[in-house]
């Protein structure tokens, strides 16, 4: 539908009558933003709104006249955007613990303080204290690792991918590596097995078939330019029903008669068996080591807890060889992810007090209970501005997920706040409110299941609950001034 002519002024006019930069800079809300974003900034915003209303209204885009304090009040909003993080906030509330879009692993106070310390003061990076010449950063956590690993070497570069990538330069280049077909996975963001290998200039040879794969589909594939056998973790899928693979000691000995290296790529590396905790059970590096791996590599962000970072444990040999490739240099970790790494890793010496201390633990470990008894407190305070806005609230079990690829097909029993509308009219609301939400300051994040906006609990610490409260109730606040 057109809309109705408006009568008005011709654009020139408005134009002319449109307010200098001079003025606005003189006017006294410029003292205080010029204080608060210094002088540049300010004109460069000024500058830019201006510029932005006389194009509006040279293409008729605008149905009133600009004035003074509409246009400082646009600047002054402009301002406070421009001078808030990109990196926003977010209260997770996916119901995925490890969900890779929104930063993966949560870290503990205790790996937080390290951190900041390495970022904020020098530190003995790659410096031997005890000689007073130069060290080696991965020394940091190498014994750490061994010690919880079972390897005899280890080393750190910026994420699993990489790892993978450098192991395969390293040991495969110009050479073949056998994976099966069934393990050939694509992980989230683009990686791709059959790519990353093309990449670091090792050929694939896939063997067997997408549901079975045999000892001899190995045996038979190995030739004079066979470099290593592969495994990969399949992650984020399963393969059910019709199915072989050849378990891992039995790869290994197959490689080891050919004096061939044996490496496992296990995505992510929990450190100790989770059933202890109640938990799936998920393949760690140490039964991989028990196997027969030569190597095996490992994210340090999913569920292990700690920064963005990929492991490689293994022979020490094969570990000199890596480090010695220049890529290793290209994919190194800095001070920051070293400390934090040697934080997170210190609290797996004592698994007692793992489920307590580990942030991403205690997520995955949280009784359904005290998520139950968090509903029943959260519910009567959000209860009144969701009527007012033709919605209702109410609390389901739904199942969480670890996510980042762990576990694909366990799910948790968690606890999520349903608002749905009340009416077939008040549809729009809900998916307004997730909008609203979304555009919080701290963000809030929840997931849209049909007509019900779904906030799981899971990850909502007891300390984060004011916070939601509050957000929920300035967006339901919005949402209502809006009707
Ligand atoms: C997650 C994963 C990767 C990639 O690890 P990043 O730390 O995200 O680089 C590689 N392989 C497997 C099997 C994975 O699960």
């Amino acid at each position: 539908m057109n809309k109705p002519p408006v009568a008005r002024a011709p654009v020139s006019e408005w134009l002319s009558q449109l307010p200098s930069v001079d003025k606005i800079l003189s006017h006294k809300r410029s003292e205080d933003w010029v204080t608060e974003y210094g002088r540049d900034e300010v004109l460069r915003v000024t500058r830019s709104t201006l510029s932005l209303v006389r194009q509006e209204c040279l293409e008729n885009k605008r149905l009133t006249q600009p004035d003074l304090d509409a246009l400082l009040e646009q600047i002054a909003q402009k301002l406070k955007a421009r001078a808030t993080p990109n990196l926003r906030r977010v209260i997770n509330l996916t119901g995925t613990v490890l969900h890779t879009n929104l930063g993966r692993a949560v870290m503990p106070s205790e790996v937080i303080e390290a951190m900041a310390s390495a970022a904020a003061e020098p530190c003995a990076l790659e410096y031997d204290l005890g000689e007073g010449k130069r060290g080696d950063r991965d020394e940091l956590v190498e014994e750490l690792l061994c010690e919880l690993t079972g390897a005899e070497a280890a080393t750190v570069v910026n994420n699993n991918a990489a790892a993978v990538f450098l192991l395969l330069n390293a040991l495969s280049n110009r050479k073949e590596t056998i994976v099966s077909r069934g393990e050939l996975i694509e992980i989230g963001g683009a990686f791709r097995i059959p790519d990353i290998m093309k990449r670091a200039g090792a050929k694939l040879v896939e063997v067997g078939t997408t549901n079975r794969t045999h000892p001899k589909d190995f045996a038979e594939a190995i030739n004079a330019k066979t470099a290593l056998l592969m495994k990969v973790h399949t992650s984020n899928y399963v393969v059910q029903g019709f199915t072989a693979e050849v378990p891992e000691p039995e790869l290994a000995r197959i490689a080891h008669e050919r004096q061939l290296p044996f490496v496992v790529d296990l995505g992510s590396g929990t450190l100790l068996d989770l059933s202890r905790y109640g938990l799936p059970s998920e393949p760690t590096p140490r039964q991989a080591i028990e196997a027969g791996a030569d190597l095996v590599t490992f994210s340090c962000d999913k569920l292990l807890g700690g920064p963005q970072a990929g492991i490689l444990v293994g022979r020490r040999d094969l570990i000199q060889r890596i480090k010695k490739n220049p890529l290793k240099r290209v994919l190194r970790v800095g001070k920051i992810t070293l400390a934090g790494l040697e934080a997170v890793l210190r609290l797996y010496r004592n698994p007692d007090t793992l489920p307590q201390r580990l942030a991403v633990l205690q997520l995955l470990t949280r009784a359904e209970g005290e998520m139950q008894a968090q509903a029943e407190r959260l519910r009567p305070q959000l209860q009144a501005a969701l009527t007012l806005c033709g919605l209702s609230l109410k609390t389901q079990s739904v199942k969480s997920q670890i996510g980042s690829g762990s576990l694909p097909v366990e799910r948790l029993p968690s606890v999520a706040l349903a608002i749905e509308a009340q009416s077939k009219v008040h549809e729009k609301n809900v998916v307004r409110l997730e909008r609203l939400l979304r555009a919080s300051a701290t963000a809030v994040i929840g997931r849209l299941s049909e007509k019900t906006l779904l906030l799981d609990l899971r990850c909502l610490t007891l300390d984060k609950e004011k916070v939601l409260v509050e957000h929920m109730l300035a967006a339901l606040g919005r949402l209502e001034a809006a009707r």
